[in-house]
C-alpha cells in the first residue's frame, strides 16, 4: 500500500444553511401541488437529508416529514428523539409532532393529512409505517416520490456542484494511487480493500462499492471482489465510489496486468469511443435517452451490442444511484445542473469485461466531466 499525502480537496465546503433547506422544501411543496398531489410524505433518508439535513435513523418508531405547498413543513418524531430532531448542524428549525410509546404515530400523522388526498411517498419509507397511514386514512393514496416527482433531486446548486466534483477530485486521486499498488498475485479482494482506504484517505466518509472483477469476473457488471486471485493477462475492472461531504463518487477504469491483447486492446478502444460518444451527446435539451443512444451506436457498430447489458448512467448526488437515468425511453430533457455517470461496458462471458465509467454534469455549452484520470488502458504490475 503507498502512502497518501493530504490533497487540498479536502477542505471542507461551505455548510449548508437553514435558508437553503428551507427553499428546497419550499420548492418539493411546489412541485408536488403542480404535479396533482396533496404534498409529499418523506422518512429518513436521503431525501430527508436533502430537504432538511436530518439524518434520524430509520427504525420501527414513525419518523415522517410532512410537506405540503402553503403550509409550514412538520416532522412527526418520536418523543424521545424529538431532542435531536431541532438541531442537527446547519439544519432549519422543523415544527414537530412528537408521539410517544403505547400511542398510534398513524393517527398524529394522520391528523396533518388531507382525509382524501394522493400522496407523494419517500421510495425507502418502510412499508409498516405506509400500511400505518393507509389504515387511519383508507380514502388517501400514494405513489413513490421517485415515480412522482423523478427531478425533484436532479439539478444541483452550485455548491452541491462543489461537492461532487470534490468528490469526483477525491475518487480519481484514488485512481492514480492504485496504480501504483500490485495487481499480480493478490486477490482482488485486496485491491479492493487497498480502494476503499484510499477513498477513505482521500475524503470520503462513506465507501458505497468497491467492484474488482478481473479476468472472467469482470464480464459481471457488479462482480463484487472476491478471493480470486489476479494474475499476468488479466483485464481488471475497478468501478468505486461512496460519499465525501454528502455528496457520492462513482468511476470506473478498466486496466490491464502487463500487455493487453490486440482483442482485448480494440475491445478497450470500443467501450472508450462510447464513453466519449455519450459524453459529446450531453447539451442542454438533449434527451437523457440520447445520452445511451450515442453511447450504445458506437458499440452496436462495432459488433458488441449484446455484451453492452445495462443502461449507459445514472443520477448521483447525496446517493450513488438516483434519477435521471440515462435509458432508452427516458425522453426528459438535460438540464443545466443535472450530474450522472456515463458508464458504458462490453462484458464477454466466461472471458473478460470493460466498463469506463465518469460522472457528468449538464452545462450550458455541454458536459464537463468531475473525473478527469486517463482513459486509455493504464498497464499494471
Ligand atoms: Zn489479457
Ligand atoms: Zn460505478
Ligand atoms: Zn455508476
Amino acid at each position: 500500500m503507498p502512502t497518501t499525502n493530504t490533497p487540498s480537496s479536502n477542505v471542507p465546503p461551505a455548510p449548508f444553511t437553514a435558508g437553503d433547506y428551507r427553499a428546497r422544501m419550499a420548492r418539493a411543496a411546489r412541485s408536488a401541488a403542480d404535479a396533482g398531489l396533496a404534498g409529499l410524505l418523506v422518512a429518513p433518508g436521503p431525501d430527508l437529508v436533502h430537504l432538511t439535513g436530518h439524518r434520524p435513523v430509520t427504525t420501527e418508531r414513525l419518523t415522517l416529514l410532512v410537506l405540503a405547498d402553503g403550509r409550514d413543513p412538520v416532522l412527526v418524531v418520536p418523543t424521545l428523539e424529538a431532542p435531536d430532531a431541532g438541531h442537527a448542524p446547519g439544519a432549519p428549525a422543523l415544527t414537530l409532532r412528537d408521539w410517544t410509546d403505547g400511542t398510534d404515530p398513524y393517527t398524529v400523522a394522520a391528523d396533518l393529512l388531507d382525509r382524501t388526498g394522493r400522496y407523494g411517498v419517500s421510495d425507502n419509507a418502510w412499508a409498516m409505517h405506509l400500511l400505518g397511514l393507509q389504515k387511519q386514512l383508507p380514502d388517501t393514496s400514494y405513489v413513490a416520490l421517485t415515480e412522482a416527482l423523478p427531478m425533484l433531486r436532479a439539478v444541483k446548486d452550485a455548491s452541491e456542484l462543489a461537492r461532487l466534483e470534490a468528490a469526483g477530485a477525491a475518487a480519481d486521486e484514488a485512481y492514480g494511487e492504485i496504480l501504483k499498488v500490485r495487481f499480480s498475485g493478490r486477490k482482488e479482494s485486496e485491491i479492493a480493500a487497498d480502494l476503499a482506504h484510499l477513498l477513505l484517505s482521500f475524503g470520503h466518509s462513506q465507501v458505497d462499492f468497491t467492484v474488482v472483477g478481473s479476468g472472467p469476473n469482470g464480464a459481471d457488471p457488479h462482480h463484487e471482489a472476491g478471493e480470486r486471485t489476479i494474475g499476468r493477462g488479466d483485464m481488471v475492472v475497478l468501478d468505486f465510489g461512496g460519499l465525501k461531504h454528502g455528496y457520492g463518487s462513482d468511476t470506473t477504469r478498466t486496466v490491464h496486468v502487463g500487455e493487453p491483447t490486440a482483442e482485448e486492446q480494440h475491445v478497450h478502444d470500443v467501450v472508450r469511443a462510447a464513453q466519449q460518444a455519450g459524453f459529446d451527446a450531453v447539451r442542454p435539451g438533449a434527451a437523457c435517452q440520447d445520452v445511451d443512444r450515442a453511447a450504445r451506436a458506437v458499440v452496436a457498430s462495432a459488433g458488441y451490442g449484446e455484451y453492452f447489458i445495462h443502461r449507459t448512467g445514472h443520477g448521483i448526488g447525496v446517493t450513488t444511484h438516483e434519477p435521471p437515468y440515462m435509458i432508452e425511453g427516458e425522453e426528459r430533457p438535460l438540464v443545466p445542473g443535472m450530474c450522472f455517470s456515463i458508464e458504458p461496458g462490453i462484458y464477454l462471458p466466461g472471458r473478460f469485461g470493460v466498463r469506463i465509467e465518469d460522472i457528468v454534469t449538464v452545462t450550458e455549452t455541454g458536459g464537463r466531466r468531475f473525473n478527469n484520470t486517463p482513459r486509455e488502458m493504464a498497464i499494471v504490475e
